[in-house]
């Protein structure tokens, strides 16, 4: 089953008409676009030009037959391919050096051979990541440019092929939507662009009943994560290791005291970016310790 790259939304909404409709265990391919909505062509086009409305889509939503809210939905990251194309920009007054950057510049990075071009003489090899995946939220809608508890644009590079999300469920269905894939980003996402670029996603969905948790979980072959976003970085990092902490206590049988000094050995606070409206930290621990 397939959702074609037509069919995007640009905010996360419960008011969204689902696109495919699927059972728990389905697996579902999703072509997306890219974060500029394909309209970067070539290096040096100008910016303004540019129709922000059509900015960060995402495609779908999908609908998952009985996914409830409180339940918890559960993403199989099976495959993602990238187009051969990617685009990054410099954008005045967004990012870490936005109030450095005097002249806005979009330019595109080749990728082929399973390595991105980034500038002359300099190339690395890819590593397909997804920035924009999500569920629709209880209440508002959110845009797909905003991370938060049910997902969205959490540009985190590890969620790659070959790991699970988990994503609390906030309406009938879950209408899961993703987009916004990077060749390659570094933690932080610095510029505001990581190698933004057009691809496919292909996912496995599953129902995980009655089982509920406040924010998004991941995991890949080595680590647990915890995900938190927030308008304040402190809150975030705060948030997702609090997350983990009550995991550590839950699943351990651990006394708080007892967890915190377990997180403090053998848990990391990361950063997945600082640049979107909200900043996003994940906590990680050996995926031995503890996992959904
Ligand atoms: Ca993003
Ligand atoms: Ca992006």
């Amino acid at each position: 089953m397939r959702i074609p790259r037509e069919s995007v939304i640009y905010s996360m909404d419960r008011a969204n008409a689902p696109v495919l409709w699927v059972e728990p265990g389905a697996v579902v391919t999703f072509e997306t676009t890219d974060a500029f909505g394909g309209q970067v062509q070539e290096s040096g086009q100008a910016l303004a030009a540019l129709d922000w409305s059509r900015v960060n889509p995402a495609t779908g939503p999908l609908y998952v037959e009985g996914a409830e809210p409180g339940d918890t939905l559960r993403v199989d990251i099976l495959s993602i391919e990238v187009a051969e194309q990617g685009v990054m920009a410099a954008i005045p007054g967004a990012g870490l050096f936005g109030d450095r950057v005097r002249d806005a510049e979009v330019k595109l990075v080749p990728l082929s051979g399973g390595r991105a071009m980034l500038c002359a003489g300099i190339s690395v090899p890819l590593k397909p990541m997804i920035g924009v995946i999500g569920v629709a939220p209880a209440g508002e809608s959110e845009g797909c440019g905003v991370p938060g508890r049910h997902g969205g644009n959490m540009d985190n590079a590890r969620i790659t092929a070959n790991t699970t999300l988990y994503l609390p469920v906030f309406v009938p269905g879950a209408l899961l939507a993703l987009g916004d894939l990077h060749a390659v980003m570094g933690d932080g996402e610095v510029m505001v662009t990581g190698v933004e670029c057009s691809g496919e996603v292909t996912v496995r969905v599953d129902v995980l009943k009655g089982m509920s948790i406040p924010n998004p979980r991941h995991e890949d072959a080595e680590f647990f994560y915890t995900i938190a976003s927030d308008v304040d970085l402190d809150q975030a990092v705060r948030r997702a290791a609090n997350d983990m902490l009550d995991l550590a206590m839950e699943k351990l049988g651990l006394s708080l005291n007892e967890a915190g000094m377990l997180l403090s050995a053998l848990g990391s606070t990361e950063i997945c970016q600082v640049v979107d409206p909200k900043m996003t930290a994940r906590f990680a621990v050996p995926r031995w310790l503890v996992r959904v």
